[in-house]
């Protein structure tokens, strides 16, 4: 109990902290992307060529690496002020399917194919359709970003037991024990480039909506997450 609540608070501590800096980030981040495209045109009015083969990648380093700080910050500030969801009776199988669709592409760009298995349709849950997607989402993204090119990530949704279970499957690198015991921190990343709040921000909203989200995993085999939902009441 006592740790609980030291846990829930530093949680709101960094909630804290991780908005405010953020939010000052996001400011002078708009203003560089700015900048750059200002200077490139300034280039371009005194003669200087912004495509030629020297100052172009240049100008697309800055681009690119305001887009990740961007990318960066706004996961932190999803994390930060993730508000209670608002449920209401949704369609899973639809939740799912169309999350996929719209990023089918760019996982395929990585050589991974991810493949939906919907065993019941219609599969109705008490769900915040945003939410689910952005649990969806961080999932998927850590299972084809721990696959190698060729591998498949298996999405699967069925009736279980009176419950709705998510179970995304993977065949990627695995996560050994001491990986596996500190998922769940906030900021626990192996990535150069992770936040680390990936997890932490999809526990919360799966707890929330009354689910538990457990993980299997074995290095160099593929890793299992997986999720209950309640299904909704008839109307
Ligand atoms: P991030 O993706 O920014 O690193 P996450 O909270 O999403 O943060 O994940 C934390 C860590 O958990 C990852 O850095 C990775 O080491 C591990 N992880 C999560 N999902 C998987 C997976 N499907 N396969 C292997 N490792 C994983
Ligand atoms: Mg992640």
């Amino acid at each position: 109990q006592h740790a609980a609540l030291l846990k829930s608070e530093r949680l709101a501590t960094i909630g804290r902290m991780t908005s405010l800096i953020t939010h000052e980030l996001r400011n002078p981040l708009s203003s560089i992307n700015l900048n750059v495209e200002m200077l490139a045109e300034a280039l371009q009015e005194r003669g200087i060529d912004a495509s030629d083969e020297e100052i172009r990648p240049l100008l697309e380093t800055v681009i690119e690496e305001v887009d990740r700080l961007r990318d960066i910050t706004e996961e932190y500030l999803i994390y930060a002020r993730l508000p209670s969801p608002k449920t209401q009776a949704e369609n899973l199988d639809d939740i799912v399917q169309g999350l996929i669709d719209f990023h089918q592409w760019e996982w395929s760009q990585h050589g991974v194919e991810v493949v939906v298995i919907i065993d019941d349709t219609p599969l109705r849950v008490e769900a915040d359709a945003n939410q689910m997607r952005q649990a969806l989402l961080n999932l998927i993204k850590n299972a084809v970003e721990a696959s190698s090119p060729g591998d498949e990530v298996v999405v699967r949704v069925a009736r279980v037991d009176g419950v709705a279970r998510v179970a995304i499957e993977d065949q990627g690198e695995g996560i050994p024990p001491d990986g596996l015991e500190r998922l769940f921190e906030p900021f626990f990343s192996t990535k150069s480039q992770g936040t680390g709040l990936g997890l932490p921000m999809t526990q919360q909203i799966i707890e929330e909506h009354g689910g538990e989200l457990s993980v299997e995993s074995e290095v160099g085999r593929g890793t299992r997450f997986c999720f209950e939902l309640p299904i909704a009441k008839p109307h």
